[in-house]
This record gives C-alpha cells, structure tokens and sequence, in this order.
C-alpha cells in the first residue's frame, strides 16, 4: 500500500478535469488573443471559465483575473494595493504563508509600508481586539489575513475581520488557496477585496490560480508585455490550466458537502488512531477541533524521539507521504516559522497529515501504523 496524505502540499488531478484540459492540449490550439477561428474558440474557452469561477463565488467575470497560482495572487494583491492606493500601513500575522509575507516584508523594508503583526494566542487564534486598535491607529491599512493556516489548519473568521476592516477603510485581502473548493465563499456576504485561488489545491492542475479584484480594485499592469487579461497580466494564457481550475471548482463546488463529511471522517480518525496508538500525541493549533479547523488538514505534534529528524524520511520509506518539521532551533535557518510563531517545543517533531477526496480510511490506518512502527520515543 501507499498513501499520500500531502493534498495540502498538492491534490492530484481528477480525472474529470483531465478530460476537460485534454482538448486544449491538442485540438483547440489557437492563441486566445488571435482573431481567426481557432483563436476565437480558444478565447471563448477562457470567458466561460471566467464565467464559471464567478459564479461560483458570486462575483462579476470582470472580477477574475487568472495568473500562475496562489504565490502570484497574493503579491498582486499586496504590490498593487500598496503602491496604487499609496498605503503606508500593513496589517498581517507570522502565521500567514510566506507567499504574504515575503512581498510584506519587501515593502517594509524598501520604506514604502511599516508593518504590524497581529498577535495570537499559543493556539494560534488571531486577536481581533488588537486588529481593532492596529486599525483604530492606522486607518486605511492594507490587511491581509487567510482564510485557513496551511500548516496547522486554523480558520480565521473572515466575516469579522471583514467587519472591522469595513470600519477602518482598510483595504482587506485573505489568502483563501487553502479553503477554496473546500467551503464556499460568497463575495456579496464578505467585505475583502481579495481573495485567491490556487487550481492544484483542489485537484487541478499546478501553475494556474486567479485572483478576485472587487470591482474598483482593479490597479493596471502588474506584468507588462502584452493586454492580457485586461491588461493586468500580460503573457500568452495558460489555456488548459485555465479550463481545468474552471473545471475542478466546478466539481469541488458540486461535491462539496459529500467531500467534507468524507474527509472529515478520515480526520477524526486519524486523531483517534494516533492518540490510541502513539503516547503524548498532541495536536498542534486548533487542528484537532472540528470547528476551529480546516477538516483538510492534521498538525501532530510528536513526542521528542531519536528518529526525529529522520521522521519523514521513514515514513516516506514506509510508502506514506505527508510533510512537517519542527518550530526553529535558535539561529537555524530551517524549520517552521508557524510553529515557531506559535511557541512549540523544538524538539518535538511535527507531521502534517492533509487529506483529500481521494483518501480512504484504510489508508489512515495504515499511516498511522506505519508511524506507530517507527516511532520510538525518547525514555524519560
Ligand atoms: N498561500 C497558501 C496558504 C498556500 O498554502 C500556498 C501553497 O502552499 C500558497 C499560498 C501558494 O500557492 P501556489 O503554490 O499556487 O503559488
């Protein structure tokens, strides 16, 4: 047996996005932005996927611009915001994904932001009475926020962050990659400008993702070269990606309460396995409440062991692949900066065990086997 608990990482592609994506691999070769035939077919091909994503999200076509994924998303978001709109101040949290923080930081350190972090308590829930004072002092803030942590699962609440961004005239982006096609999210109930998606986290293909601007957000170029996707983002379009993250929200929005109970089952079995199975299992964050948490997603916090560092490794000897690591040992360049944020013990070693569609209950067993046969905890 082999089992891929990795989906948060990557999902593999459905087979019924495949079908989809196969015809503009070979036949519908046109360039979307030539006038002939082939081309037109091929434009139209891109429209009704634009069409197709906004559905989905309630939001207006013209308020969909594709690009290669999440990372590119955020830093549109992020660079655009800033620089159009002349922000001076930013608002997120050392939870967020670098693909946030990189392009933050950047800002900051050319002078043109001062950055706050939010604080959070130990599980890693965001204050939100401090983002009302970080706010109440620096009106018109760039925020940015995700929607679920990509490595311990905590959701945050977007509707209340919302709210009070509303309330400042900030201007609110959430990095949704890890929730798209897991929940829905409805633009005309939320108050962001931003939100993202990343076509490979939700059994797509890799390399493709867009990003919603709300009407008036949109700020020009952020490639140059060409008038691309409204002049946004210049560059030939990534045609067959395109077609399938249409295609994959498409499937993920249709089957979407039959995958959360499916999935959810796989989680809470995994929690009662692993605390069965394994002594001083812990779960790292909100991970382990169902109501806190992405149901995608299990950070488990192991006891210290002689095979920490090799942990992963032999698990993926052991034909189970999943990721983690461990918070920072001072001064180490490696490691997580979450588990770091969130004040775990170094020496305990995380895995992070992602889940999908795809998975079965028979696989968690075996993970969970596999990792109780390898693990030998330090004698106290
Ligand atoms: N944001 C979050 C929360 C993610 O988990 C990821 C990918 O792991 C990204 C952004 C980056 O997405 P992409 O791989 O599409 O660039």
């Amino acid at each position: 047996m082999h089992a891929y608990f990795d989906n948060a990482a990557t999902t593999p592609l459905d087979p019924e996005v495949l079908e989809a994506m196969l015809p503009y691999l070979s036949q519908h070769y046109g360039n979307p932005s030539s006038l002939h035939g082939p081309g037109r077919q091929v434009r139209a091909a891109i429209e009704t996927a634009r069409k197709t994503v906004a559905h989905l999200l309630n939001a207006a076509p013209a308020e969909i611009s594709f690009t290669s994924g999440g990372t590119e998303a955020d830093n549109y978001a992020a660079f655009g915001s800033i620089r159009t709109l002349g922000l001076k101040h930013a608002i997120t949290s050392p939870l967020e994904h670098h693909a946030v923080l990189h392009p933050l930081q950047v800002l900051a350190k050319t002078g043109e932001i001062a950055l706050s972090y939010l604080r959070h308590d130990a599980k890693g829930r965001l204050d939100l009475a401090h983002l009302e004072q970080l706010l109440a002092s620096n009106p018109r803030s760039f925020v940015s926020l995700m929607h679920a942590n990509n490595e311990i699962g905590n959701l945050n609440d977007l509707a209340a962050i919302g709210a009070l961004c509303a309330g400042h005239e900030a201007i609110f982006h959430t990095d949704t990659v890890q929730t798209m096609g897991h929940y829905r999210h409805d633009v005309q109930a939320l108050q962001n400008q931003f939100l993202v998606g990343s076509a490979h986290k939700f059994h797509g293909p890799k390399g493709v993702g867009f990003l919603y601007c709300r009407s008036g957000m949109q700020f020009g170029a952020f490639i140059h070269g060409g008038s691309q996707e409204r002049n946004v983002r210049a560059g030939t379009e990534n045609v067959y990606g395109i077609v399938g993250l249409a295609k994959a929200l498409e499937i993920a929005c249709r089957d979407m309460a039959a995958h959360q109970q499916h999935v959810q089952a796989l989680k809470n079995r995994f929690i009662e396995k692993l605390t069965a199975e394994i002594d001083d299992v812990r779960f790292n964050g909100c991970s382990a409440a169902a109501s806190e948490s992405l149901y995608t997603v299990l950070s488990v916090s192991l006891p210290p062991s002689d095979i920490s560092e090799m942990l992963l490794f032999n698990l993926d000897i052991s034909k189970v692949a999943a990721s983690g690591g461990s918070a920072c040992t001072s001064g180490a360049q490696t490691g997580s900066h979450v588990l770091e944020a969130l004040g775990c013990d170094a020496a305990r070693p995380t895995v992070r065990f992602s889940m999908s569609k795809m998975n079965t209950l028979t696989e968690v067993d075996f993970a969970v086997a596999q990792l109780a046969k390898l693990y030998k905890p330090v004698a106290a």
